[in-house]
């Protein structure tokens, strides 16, 4: 279904008729406010490094200054990045005057926090967020350090800063490849899922699992389920109705 063309009287049904709404979203939501990690990773400074090596505890272990780095330059980049209609219709939809009781909750794999910055009041971040900092070794959480201007350059590397409790080295709060996503989100995700009456996934590919197995507990109880994505995805086969454009184009369209 492209845009602009009508949606199905069923799918404006489930709607507006939904009361308990969960909103899953991954790379594609974040991608519409410029936020591109893969992009980022693949021109300038990071164009010659493995992105996977820029998410790893290994890695960090080896030489965290360069992560320091691009951590802290991708959390300047999402600070400076802007809300689309998408994140707003998402928001504005917990306050719908013609819906009384409404509850809205968003999972997304994004580290950004562009959904808070939209209003949105119920946010699970499954890998983490670019704005929480911990130790790397005793896990107490840490101020945040000042961030890069996006004017200058960036630079190759930053000496991250000493946890003030054990004096080792403060790491981003985000999840790396082979770590366990957090459990208090996780376990909020998972009991929206069984609780919900309408699921909308947007622009997430569907193969980054545990994440992508939490749509299947919905679907599987034959709740509703609206895929928002330009492409196909691995979660096309568990949608009702998939609409094939862009968050910032097809979210607003589907909420109003
Ligand atoms: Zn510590």
């Amino acid at each position: 279904m492209t845009l602009s063309a009508e949606l199905p009287d069923e799918l404006v049904t489930a709607v507006r008729d939904a009361r308990r709404i969960e909103v899953f979203t991954g790379a594609g939501m974040s991608a519409d406010s410029g936020l591109d990690t893969f992009r980022d990773a693949t021109t300038g400074l990071w164009s010659t490094v493995d992105p996977q090596a820029l998410a790893s505890i290994d890695s960090w272990s080896r030489d965290p200054d360069p992560m320091w780095a691009w951590y802290l330059w991708r959390a300047a980049k999402a600070r400076a990045a802007v809300p689309h209609e998408g994140h707003r219709a998402v928001a504005a939809w917990q306050d719908r005057p013609d819906q009384e009781g409404i509850a809205v909750h968003v999972t997304t794999q994004n580290i950004d926090d562009l959904h808070e910055r939209a209003g949105s009041r119920d946010v699970s971040h499954l890998h983490g967020s670019l704005f929480s900092f911990r130790c790397t070794i005793c896990g107490a959480a840490a101020p945040e350090p000042e961030l890069p201007s996006l004017t200058g350059d960036p630079v190759a590397r930053l000496r991250p800063p000493e946890c003030r409790i054990c004096g080792n080295l403060v790491r981003p709060g985000v999840v790396w490849f082979g770590e366990a996503l957090p459990q208090a989100d996780f376990a909020a995700a998972e009991e929206s899922m069984r609780t919900c009456d309408l699921v909308v996934i947007v622009g997430t590919s569907g193969v980054v699992y545990p994440a992508a197995g939490l749509p299947r507990i919905a679907a599987s109880r034959g709740v509703p389920v609206v895929e928002v994505s330009p492409d196909d995805t691995d979660l096309t086969a568990v949608a009702t109705w998939s609409l094939r454009t862009t968050a910032a184009v097809g979210l607003p369209q589907l909420i109003s």
